[in-house]
């Protein structure tokens, strides 16, 4: 199974990527999670990828593509992958069709996950993640259980600011990769509007 989920900055991609991956034993991709790591890590592309990341804006595509390019070299990928988080514009969409085409291979299914603006910014400042075990929290929506509270992190771009310029560069930048998507059949609108649980049942519909 090769496949994409798309949608805004905190539609729930990583929420229903970290549950779908399960079902298919597929590697989770997360361009977002191997840019933190890189930052983390301190590496030159991290320290680069950093300062877009904090000001909410998109990574420059040659850093991103060269990334992805990196990791489906490494042999997981064969069995496919659930891309989440890329691709973000259209020459990154243009960059996979040419890297998926030379391995001889094709697109299952592109999973647009559909949630409004206006309930964006609140998921995004109540989320917070557990770095043991990359698990995500909201503090209201799946509140996280006490013991483990004290370990949680809260992005340095899940700020009301961040998040702006983060929607700005979705609707900019990454909805044109929609119509790309649609014309080749591939795309799958989900309601993302509703409990962790009704989304995953409207996901599992849309994929049958
Ligand atoms: P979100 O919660 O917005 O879905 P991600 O964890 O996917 O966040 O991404 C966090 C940040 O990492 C983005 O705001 C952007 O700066 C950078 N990033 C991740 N994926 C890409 C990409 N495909 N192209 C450019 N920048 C990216
Ligand atoms: P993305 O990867 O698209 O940025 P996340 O999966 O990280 O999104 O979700 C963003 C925040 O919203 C997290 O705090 C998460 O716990 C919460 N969340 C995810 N799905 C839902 C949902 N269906 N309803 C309410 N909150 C949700």
């Amino acid at each position: 199974m090769r496949m994409i989920f798309i949608g805004p900055p905190g539609a729930g991609k990583g929420t229903q990527a970290a549950r779908l991956v399960n079902q298919f034993t597929i590697p989770h991709i997360s361009t977002g999670d191997m840019f933190r790591a890189a930052v983390k890590a301190g590496t030159p592309m991290g320290q680069e990828a950093d300062r877009y990341m904090k000001a909410g804006q998109l990574v420059p595509d040659e850093v991103t593509i060269g990334l992805v390019r990196e990791r489906f070299a490494e042999p997981d990928t064969q069995a496919g992958f659930m891309l989440d988080g890329f691709p973000r514009t259209v020459p990154q969409a243009e960059a996979l069709a040419e890297a998926l085409k030379t391995d001889g291979v094709n697109l299952d299914v592109v999973l647009l996950l559909e949630v409004p603006d206006e309930l964006i910014v609140e998921r995004i400042i109540g989320r917070r993640s557990d770095p043991e075990t990359g698990a995500i929290y909201h503090l209201t929506f799946n509140p996280p259980p006490a013991e483990i509270a004290d370990r949680l992190v809260h992005r340095k771009d899940d700020t009301e600011d961040a998040v702006r310029s983060r929607l700005e560069a979705y609707h900019k930048m990454t909805a044109p990769i929609i119509p790309f998507y649609e014309s080749l059949g591939l795309l799958k609108r989900v309601n993302g509007v509703g409990t962790p649980d009704e989304v995953t049942a409207a996901i599992n519909e849309a994929l049958k």
